[in-house]
């Protein structure tokens, strides 16, 4: 089963995406991680989206669907998560063309649905493993130690694109470019909204089970 994590900025897609593959023979394609690696390897792609990256904005449709589909043409996969992807009319399109080439479907979407106003206070308390991606929240999720992973006790930062000017950006972008997702997925009868409010991460992941028929 091939899905798709949609919602806007700090919904809680990744941590639920790493609860699947954690749980689940899931695999995991987040297109923000794919960028974050190639800005810290300093490739041609990384140096053309970091500017775009850190400041808010969307990478263009083609950099980033170029960079799918070698993603998709380099790995085997056949449970397949794409988190933070697409992220545009555009992009839905070209990965349905993708996937029509290698006779594979998206089966589900899975709308991550939450008040906006919350999504600015869990973004400023966001704290990320630059090593795992594992991320944590300042209030709602604390590592163990302060400021150090539980799980590979590497240091946490805070993503240079999770300050409030940036996430004011990111938001907006949701809303122009990603949110006509919604409509576009529940036209073609393969989005299943989830209620993100007030839930934490391991009850948000029973929603999300249930959601995807998980036992
Ligand atoms: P994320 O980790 O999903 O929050 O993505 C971080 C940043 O990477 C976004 O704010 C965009 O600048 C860029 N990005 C990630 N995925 C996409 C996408 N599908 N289309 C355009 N830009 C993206």
């Amino acid at each position: 089963m091939n899905i798709i994590l949609l919602g806007p900025p700090g919904s809680g897609k990744g941590t639920q995406a790493e609860m699947l593959v954690q749980n689940y023979r899931f695999q995991q394609l987040s297109t923000g991680d794919l960028f974050r690696k190639n800005i810290l390897e300093k490739t041609a792609l990384g140096l053309e989206a970091s500017k775009l990256i850190n400041s808010g904005n969307l990478v263009p449709d083609e950099i980033t669907n170029k960079m799918v589909e070698q993603y998709l043409l380099e790995n085997k996969f056949d449970n397949l998560i794409f988190d933070g992807y697409p992220r545009t009319i555009n992009q839905a399109e070209v990965l349905n063309q993708i996937l029509d080439q290698k006779n594979l479907k998206i089966d589900k979407v899975i709308f991550f649905k939450l008040n906006q106003d919350l999504l600015m206070e869990r973004l400023t308390g966001r704290l990320v493993c630059p090593l795992c991606k594992r991320s944590y929240h300042i209030k709602n999720r604390k590592p163990k130690i302060e400021m150090i992973c539980d799980f590979d006790s590497g240091p946490l930062v805070v993503r240079p694109d999770d300050h409030p000017d940036q996430i004011a950006i990111r938001l907006k972008a949701y809303e122009v470019e990603t949110a006509p997702l919604v409509d576009y997925y529940n036209n073609q009868n393969k989005l299943v909204s989830i209620n993100c409010e007030g839930k934490n991460a391991e009850e948000l992941f029973l929603n999300l089970t249930t959601a995807l028929e998980l036992s």
